[in-house]
């Protein structure tokens, strides 16, 4: 039987890499997977060397954070652009975060007509909201909730405080759902930016003094002891020094479900080193740790970290660059740059980068996310999304990106290989230079539902 399409390539699954290996695609889905000849198709994508990775699954993007819901568009296209077929989409919207069924609804309806890529969605709660909307957030296919510990915006990021963290941590136990944590000790941040304010010094070693480690880790330490007492899978998701891997390890040890994220930018600034050059641009929160880059790629290596994303944002320059550091917008554009940047360092440092990508950027966010087994691995049943990798240098240059942002912290950065093709459910959607994707293509993707969270919500409709 002829298959729809057939990609040869270096095809890198779960268990190894196949050189010469190929993919028969039939409509969405992978059919059937081999080396050597392959079998006959209406079409064949011959990628000679060049790997064939999983489609990536960007862990954390922001495109509803500034732009409002518009911001699906650009940042979907751009993560086609840089072989991201699934984006995992924050709740902080403009202007008002995603934490009501009629919110959800409305950021539903705006990936269908403006995504070119799948999104899940993370939900969340305002400060004291009662954990009811949770069971219906739950209900529509939120893949996990997020939280801030540490007030960024009064309604759009807000502070959530201990108890009720705790109150969400034991839904989130109840419904199999990994809650998120922006995870930074409020009271010593405002303690030390009124502080460091009042000097009318502004640099991004201000900045970094203002949010120690000290602060990350004890909101961690915090949240995984409340999770620890529900059973809850606590999610940390941006983790900036590799003391607060080691926690996690601690944790999970002793048989707790946690999980840790690294967004990209950790593993390649320093503020010593690029604080001077790119100052504001590189203004993150938690901020980027000095001198912990090489001890994050080990966490890396050890395999501690589950995911690795981008935080993409869709801020302008002129949000970071107007006013002085405290004023500057905290966020980077990422999500095209990812995958390169990525493979890059892993390769740097000496890793298996196709094996190590397919794990950190599909299979194991995949899992985490209910996305598992439609998502998440080049396997016979899953959809066909794939990143097309070559190992091409090439000079990253914002100018050319598609986030809609055109400017980057990674500007001028040396990548080892470049996404030449993405496939979205078996249609080509980017050939290394030009989209050929549209808008409205992307799906939402609900979370796959466990036997406990289905019962639990049938009960609470039939008692309702
Ligand atoms: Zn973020």
């Amino acid at each position: 039987m002829t298959y729809d399409m057939v990609l040869r390539g270096a095809v890198v699954t779960p268990d190894t890499t196949h050189l010469g290996g190929w993919i028969a695609v039939r409509g969405e889905t992978i059919a059937a997977i081999g080396t050597g000849d392959a079998p006959a198709a209406k079409v064949v994508h011959d990628f000679g060397d060049a790997w064939i990775l999983p489609g990536g699954i960007d862990a954390q993007t922001h495109a509803g954070s500034y732009l409002g819901l518009p911001g699906l568009e650009p940042t979907s296209r751009a993560a086609i652009c840089g072989g991201v077929t699934t984006m995992i989409e924050m709740p902080f919207d403009h202007p008002t975060p995603l934490s009501t069924l009629a919110l959800f609804d409305a950021k539903v309806a705006a990936v269908e007509s403006l995504s070119y890529c799948d999104v899940a969605l993370y939900g969340t709660l305002a400060p004291h909201q009662a954990t009811d909307a949770m069971y219906d957030l739950a209900e529509a296919g939120v893949c996990a909730f997020k939280i801030s510990v540490c007030e960024s915006h009064p309604t759009r990021f807000p502070r959530i405080p201990a108890e009720q963290q705790l109150a969400m941590l034991q839904v989130a136990a109840e419904l199999g759902l990994p809650l998120g944590i922006h995870n930074e000790d409020q009271e010593i941040v405002r303690f030390n930016t009124e502080r460091m304010r009042a000097t009318g010094e502004s640099s991004l070693k201000v900045h970094s003094s203002c949010r120690p480690e000290a602060a990350e880790l004890a909101a961690t330490a915090l949240f995984l002891e409340l999770a620890a007492h529900t059973g809850a899978q606590a999610h940390i998701v941006h983790i900036s020094t590799p003391r607060g891997f080691e926690l996690l390890e601690r944790y999970k040890q002793e048989g707790f479900a946690t999980t840790g994220e690294i967004c990209v930018h950790y593993l390649i600034f320093d503020p010593d080193i690029h604080g001077e050059t790119l100052g504001a641009l590189i203004k993150v929160n938690p901020p980027i740790r000095a001198g912990a880059r090489d001890a994050l790629w080990e966490q890396i290596r050890a395999g501690r970290v589950e995911c690795v994303s981008s935080d993409h944002s869709t801020m302008s320059l002129e949000n970071k660059l107007s006013g002085t550091i405290f004023e500057a917008g905290p966020g980077v554009p990422g999500i095209e740059s990812l995958m390169p940047v990525l493979f890059t360092g892993l390769q740097a440092h000496g890793m298996d980068a196709p094996s190590m990508m397919a794990s950190v950027m599909a299979e194991r966010p995949a899992k985490l996310f209910g996305l598992w087994p439609k998502k998440g691995a080049i396997a016979v049943g899953a959809d066909a999304d794939f990143a097309v990798m070559d190992p091409t240098p090439f000079v990253y240059d914002s100018a050319k990106a598609h986030d809609g942002v055109n400017w980057s912290p990674f500007d001028g950065m040396e990548m080892s290989a470049a996404v030449v093709a993405t496939f979205v459910r078996g249609t080509q959607v980017w050939d290394g230079r030009t989209v050929s994707g549209t808008k409205g293509f992307g799906r939402f993707l609900p979370r796959a539902r466990t036997a406990d969270a289905s019962a639990i919500l049938r009960a609470r409709a039939s008692a309702a």
